[in-house]
This record gives C-alpha cells, structure tokens and sequence, in this order.
C-alpha cells in the first residue's frame, strides 16, 4: 500500500481554518510567523515559499527577513532579539542551513523558546525528552500524524531510523520511545557499520538521509511500514524530478506500507509548521483532534 499525506494534510488545514476563525471571532489576532533566511540554496528558496503560500492560504501571515552572504551574525542576532518581543510575532523559524559564518545553533538558541515553531531550541528539545513537549519538530510530528491517520498499531515494536538529524531523525528516536508509542528504537547514520543487515528486523523503517533510492534491494519484514522522509531533486536529460531516498517501485511490494515522495511526509511537514505556529498564537488546538484516523473503505487496498 502507497500512504499518501496529501488527503491527511488537507484535513488538518480544515480543521486549523475553523480553529483559526473561531478564535479570531473570540479576538485572537491572526498567527504570524517570521522567517529568517540566511543561505544561498535554492531548495530552501523552494521550502520558504512554499511555507509563506500555505501559511497565508489558512489565514495566517509570514514575513521574510532574507539576509545576504555579507551580513554578520550579530546582525542576525539582532533581529532575533527585536522578533522575540514583537507582540505581532508569534513563531520564528530560522531556515537552515544558514551561511557558514552564522553558528546555526547559536541562532536557534537565540529565539524565544515560546516562539520557537520549530521545536529546535534547547528548552523545547529537553520538554520533549521530559514527555511534555511544547512544540513537536515538523517532520517528525507529520510522520507521528501519518502513522495515527492509518492506524498502524507499532506498540512495542521494532522501530529503525535511518539519519540522525536533529530536525528529523533524532528527535523521532526519542518520539517513538516514550510511553505513548512504547517502541523500541535503532538510530543508524553514516558511522553505522552493518546497518543494511538491520532493517530486516523493522517494523517500521523510516530512512531521513537524502540519498536517492538508497534502499531498493533490501529484504524486509512483510507487514513492514516504510516512512520515506528524503527529498532529492534529480536532472536527467533536462527533467527534474523528485525521488525519494526509497525506491517505492522496488520496496512496495515487498512490504506493507511505504509512504509516497513526492506527496508522502512533505505536506504534513508544512501543516505541522502552520500548527506550531497556531499554539504559539494561543489557539486552543490538540494533537489528538488533528490525526483522527483514517475511515477505509471497500476500494482500499488490503
Ligand atoms: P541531514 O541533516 O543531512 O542528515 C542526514 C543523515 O543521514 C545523517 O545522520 C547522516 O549521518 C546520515 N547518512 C548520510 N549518508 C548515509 C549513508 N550512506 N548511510 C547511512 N546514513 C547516512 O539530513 P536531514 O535534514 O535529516 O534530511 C534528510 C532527507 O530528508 C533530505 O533528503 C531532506 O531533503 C529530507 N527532508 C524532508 C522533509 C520533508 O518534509 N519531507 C523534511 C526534512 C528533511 P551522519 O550524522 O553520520 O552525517
């Protein structure tokens, strides 16, 4: 079975639409959110807009402080310091990665853990080791989402992740270990010595490295769930297109589930974001309410 994120997405922006408008008519003002840009990748220029169109597309607003490859740190930090007191701001993101001569971290640490949308500052990173967190990273809560919607029942089994980022990989390490998911984890990455004789032993495999169709060939579980979280943009005769870190054509029929790239985890990455950025308004919203599960019906595949 294909696990698609797109119909699951749209939901959840039905949902933020009617909290967003319920809340305003009790005078909440609307969410906005401050992006910082500091590199020169074109895919963040690609993760940046798409992140503006859909937060005003819900209702929300998002301003963009682009920075050149001449500006410096303190600059940055400066801003950072006028965003964490703006009242009309409620989530600051800082895409990363940012220039070299930035510290990525120091930046992260320099936003208001409360405007934190991310969930990337130190504070929000420790509520989340401590089970309470504040807000969820997207990625992985987009991921945790997917896996409610289909209901696949993982308590108690074998989770193997593959890239240990601490926008993805890392903090579902410590996710899909705490008492509400009771899984048991294996975190793998590049120092990793036989980790391709491991994944046969997953029940839920989710490859986070940015590697076209790193897995194709590998033997895994029948009843096996594959979360593919890579986005790679490949040109070939002067086509791009977009392919995951798992070849889906390959790996599908030999498991239960795969997640689809495009059209998989993306989506509910930005829709993560726009719910971040709802609490930080303090708009009344749960996590429960967001992935209500999927209802199957007869043309489903089994
Ligand atoms: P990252 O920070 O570059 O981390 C990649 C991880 O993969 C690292 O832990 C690295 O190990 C590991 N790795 C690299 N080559 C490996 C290999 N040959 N074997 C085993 N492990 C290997 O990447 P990221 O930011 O987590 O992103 C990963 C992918 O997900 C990218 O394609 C990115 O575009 C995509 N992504 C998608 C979404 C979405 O919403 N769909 C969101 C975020 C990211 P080391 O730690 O040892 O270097």
């Amino acid at each position: 079975m294909l696990l698609s994120g797109l119909g699951l997405a749209q939901n959840i922006e039905q949902k933020l639409i009617e909290i967003l408008a319920k809340g305003q008519k009790q005078g909440l003002a609307p969410p906005k959110l401050a992006i910082i840009h500091g590199n020169d990748s074109p895919a963040s220029k690609i993760y940046i807009k798409k992140k503006i169109e859909k937060c005003t597309q819900l209702g929300c607003q998002a301003e963009l402080f682009s920075f050149s490859p001449f500006s410096t740190k303190k600059e940055v930090l400066e801003l950072v310091s006028k965003l964490n007191v703006d009242q009309k701001i409620h989530g600051i993101l800082c895409q990363l990665p940012v220039f070299k001569h930035w510290d990525g971290n120091e930046i992260l640490q320099a936003i208001s853990p409360k405007k934190d949308v991310d969930g990337l500052h130190p504070e929000n990173m420790g509520l989340l080791l401590m089970e309470k967190p504040r807000f969820i990273p997207c990625t992985p809560q987009g991921i945790l989402w997917l896996l409610d919607f289909y209901q696949f029942n993982l308590q108690g089994k074998h989770a193997f992740i593959l890239g240990r980022s601490s926008i993805v990989g890392r903090p579902l390490s410590i996710l899909l270990s705490q008492k509400k998911r009771n899984m048991s984890v294996t975190l793998c990455h590049s120092y990793s010595k036989n980790w391709r004789s491991l994944v046969a032993l997953a029940d839920l495999l989710i490859v986070a490295v940015g590697k076209p169709h790193l897995l194709s060939e590998e033997t895994l579980k029948k009843d096996a769930i594959v979360i593919d979280v890579g986005v790679n943009s490949t040109l070939e005769n002067g086509i791009s297109t977009t392919l995951g870190d798992v070849d889906t054509q390959k790996i599908e029929p030999k498991v239960a589930a795969v997640s689809q790239v495009p059209g998989g985890v993306g989506p509910l990455t930005i829709v993560s974001l726009i719910y971040n950025l709802c609490l930080a308004a303090g708009y009344p919203c749960t996590q429960t309410e967001m992935a209500k599960p999927k209802v199957f019906s007869d043309k489903d595949p089994k």
